[in-house]
């Protein structure tokens, strides 16, 4: 199987058995993102302990990448600090850009396998939509802790 092939399994099983989907009653912070071009929709819940994720979900609609992204992105950070969802977020947005790619993008997990979108300017939102609700949960907590 070529390496792209499996990727595209990889996509697909998420998408359709999305991991930690469902709202999350008491969550510490939430965000909710839209993607107009295409109309996916994903809301991310976040619990915190003591500066790392405690658990993280997300509920949303949309096509086959915006959905299995959201998916790898809740998947890869439960239990991570703070910091790391900074990083991979970052390394993230740097795939999308084409500005990092190779080994260094193995921290992201399946995630990785989303790096061919890259090539499809306009999916790029797709694919960044759940790490970018995320990042805006992380920034209200940052900003209520102040
Ligand atoms: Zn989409």
């Amino acid at each position: 199987m070529e390496l792209e092939e499996l990727y595209q399994e990889i996509i697909i099983d998420h998408a359709k058995h999305p991991r930690h989907s469902g709202s999350l009653e008491g969550a510490d912070a939430s965000a909710s993102l839209l993607n107009p071009l295409c109309g996916d929709e994903v809301e991310v819940f976040l619990k915190v302990d003591g500066g790392r994720v405690a658990e993280l979900r997300f509920e949303g609609h949309g096509c086959s990448i915006s959905q299995a992204s959201a998916s790898m992105m809740t998947e890869l950070c439960q239990g991570k600090s703070f910091e790391e969802l900074h990083e991979f977020f970052k390394l993230f947005l740097a795939m999308m850009k084409n500005e990092e790619s190779g080994e260094k993008l193995e921290v992201l997990g399946d995630a990785k396998c989303l790096e061919g979108v890259k090539k499809f300017s306009a999916r790029i939102k797709c694919a960044t939509l759940g790490w970018e609700a995320l990042e805006q949960c992380l920034k209200k907590l940052e900003e209520s802790s102040r």
